[in-house]
């Protein structure tokens, strides 16, 4: 792999407070690249100093939004070593949406070992203290010029990093939600279980429209009936009712959070059971008033747990466990926070090191 190294002197300042930065709006030295051409494969694979990106105006990515993105993080152990969390998960989950999006796969070694060598060069920009991390964004797009409705031919796979510290301004206190019946973000037969940007544009009116109601995020409902949760939008959605984990199925409209995936695999193990199955806004709205819905939680890479304390439904306020954030939703963000950040046991197998 190539890399064009800067000099000491041209290297960016690092941050004062990691735990202060606003998610993704500072960006490291270094990025890695890689193109595509249909005849030639995937080639010219590099790393090389962070710039701009030169294109034709006319690429495709521009006028038919061709691309996809994956979300991970690196943490520093307690040994100084480099880690990441499932990143195979996240290489799997990457082709998944390529596929759909009519876009080439990447073969799943190649993805994790350009992450290895981007991160060995930037350990520096990982931050030590919890909470904080460094986001990894890894996108692939359409590149290649013309404006005809087809798929690219060419196409450009990127990778940034960025320092972050906690994804809400609220900390680990609870968030607000509107659940939205005026618009939807995905629906089955469409791209909502692809990480794909136009998912995001789609769904920028409503956050915006949340944010003026009062409301950090949308909670999505599906889209044939506005009555089942569906997900946030950047997080899977958990619910703790009589006593067990609830949280949507996976049937074509939710992303498949890897976040999502670990809560479930690790539920029994912390004494919780789990049930994939349909919540309706009725049980929602039911269980606030009887007090059988004790918990609801947001999960995935950028926030890991965000506890939600109210949602806003048919012009009423939904006021979930006092608006404080619950024993499961505490307990959940400790053990995957301390299994991520090489502090206990990883007897799952999900840490992987950075060689
Ligand atoms: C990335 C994402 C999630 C969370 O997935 P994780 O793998 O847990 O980070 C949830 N919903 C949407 C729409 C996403 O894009």
């Amino acid at each position: 792999m190539k890399k064009t190294l800067l000099s000491e002197d041209k290297l960016k300042p690092l941050y004062d407070d990691p735990m202060k930065l606003d998610f993704g709006s500072v960006f490291t030295d270094y990025m890695f690249v890689m193109k595509y051409k249909e005849d030639k494969g995937w080639y010219d694979a590099e790393i090389k100093p962070y710039d701009n990106i030169s294109l034709d105006p006319s690429a495709i990515v521009f006028h038919y939004g061709q691309e996809v993105f994956e979300g991970q993080k690196a943490y520093l152990s307690p040994d100084d070593e480099i880690l990441m969390f499932r990143p195979c998960e996240n290489a799997k989950r990457m082709n998944r949406s390529l596929e759909r999006m009519c876009m080439p796969q990447i073969p799943e070694d190649i993805y994790i070992k350009a992450e290895e060598e981007l991160l060995k060069l930037e350990k520096r920009w990982i931050p030590r203290i919890k909470g904080s991390a460094l986001y990894i964004r890894p996108t692939v797009i359409g590149t290649e010029p013309g404006l005809g409705v087809r798929p690219a031919k060419e196409f450009l796979f990127f990778i940034i990093l960025s320092p972050v510290g906690p994804y809400y301004k609220e900390g680990f206190n609870p968030i607000g939600l509107w659940a939205c019946e005026d618009y939807t973000r995905a629906v089955v037969g469409g791209t909502g279980e692809a990480k794909t940007g136009g998912n995001y544009a789609g769904s920028l009116k409503a956050i915006l429209e949340a944010k003026k109601m009062g409301y950090s995020q949308v909670l999505w409902l599906d889209a044939i009936e506005h009555k089942y949760v569906e997900e946030v939008g950047a997080m899977n959605m958990f619910f703790v009712i009589n006593n067990k984990l609830v949280t949507a199925p996976l049937k074509g409209s939710i992303l498949p959070g890897i976040t999502r995936k670990s809560i479930i695999e690790m539920a029994y193990d912390i004494g919780i059971g789990v049930e994939e199955r349909p919540v309706s806004m009725d049980e929602i709205v039911k269980g606030v008033e009887d007090g059988s819905l004790q918990e609801a939680f947001g999960a995935g890479t950028a926030a890991v747990i965000s506890p939600v304390g109210k949602i806003f439904y048919r012009g009423k306020e939904y006021v979930i466990n006092n608006n404080k954030t619950g024993k499961w939703a505490q307990k959940i963000f400790e053990v995957l926070t301390s299994i991520q950040y090489g502090e206990s046991e990883d007897k799952y197998n999900w840490v992987y090191k950075v060689k």
